[in-house]
């Protein structure tokens, strides 16, 4: 798969771009700042067979600011060549809409959002080209907090390479902070615990902030997992 990591904005929040190298279908995840640099960078990118990309989705681990804070201005520069489909978990819909107020405690000055386009539920798979997608919820960093499980398949339909996006959810060392909206530490912890150790100990994490890690990691070294 084509996989791009920006970090962005004050919060270095690691904004990725995931595309199918077949058919050059895209998808933006967590564009939280710096629009104009994720779009030049989406511009460079060509697959394999010389397509540009098209991007059909921006997906939303969660709604804080420094994840969501470029998708209005990502969508609408991309707009009308790509009409990106704003996906969010309905969990963290409130939090979304006040990204305003959010962004005045931090000292700066977001404009009100789109809408979201489609909710993401639990369990849900979706393809973006070759590409599988699956939606995991983790609440506790946020209510709607998810984290992404992405499969890329082979014509047989074998998996060829896999990570998973652990949003603010699960870090290298770490776990996603509980005082901020919405947040609830036994929550998080059983999320951690019931849903994302018991996945393959080789699968890659990618974080919203920091370098990445695996589950066999974070299952053995993590210290707020034990
Ligand atoms: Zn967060
Ligand atoms: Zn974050």
């Amino acid at each position: 798969m084509i996989e791009e990591t920006l970090p962005v904005g004050p919060f270095q929040q690691n904004c990725r771009i995931l595309a199918c190298p077949v058919t050059g279908d895209a998808v933006v995840v967590d564009p939280g700042a710096d629009a104009s640099e994720i779009v030049a960078r989406l511009v460079k990118i060509k697959t394999p067979n010389g397509k540009s990309l098209n991007v059909k989705m921006l997906l939303h681990t969660h709604a804080h600011l420094d994840h969501v804070g470029a998708t209005r201005a990502l969508k609408e520069m991309l707009q009308p060549g790509c009409q990106p489909v704003i996906a969010l978990h309905e969990g963290d819909q409130q939090i979304y809409e006040q990204l305003a107020s959010q962004s005045r405690m931090f000292g700066l000055n977001y404009g009100e959002p789109l809408p979201v386009d489609r909710f993401l539920k639990d369990g849900e798979s979706f393809t973006v080209g070759i590409l599988e997608f699956k939606v995991i919820h983790t609440p506790g960093h946020s209510p709607g907090g998810v984290c992404f499980h992405v499969v890329e398949k082979s014509e047989a339909g074998t998996s060829v390479a896999e990570l998973l996006l652990s949003g603010d959810t699960l870090f290298q060392g770490s776990i996603g902070r509980t005082d901020l909206m919405g947040g609830n530490h036994a929550q998080l912890i059983g999320s951690i615990k019931s849903r994302l150790l018991p996945l393959n100990g080789g699968l890659r994490v990618c974080s919203g902030h920091g370098p990445d890690t695996t589950i066999g990691e974070e299952r053995e070294e993590n210290p707020f997992l034990r």
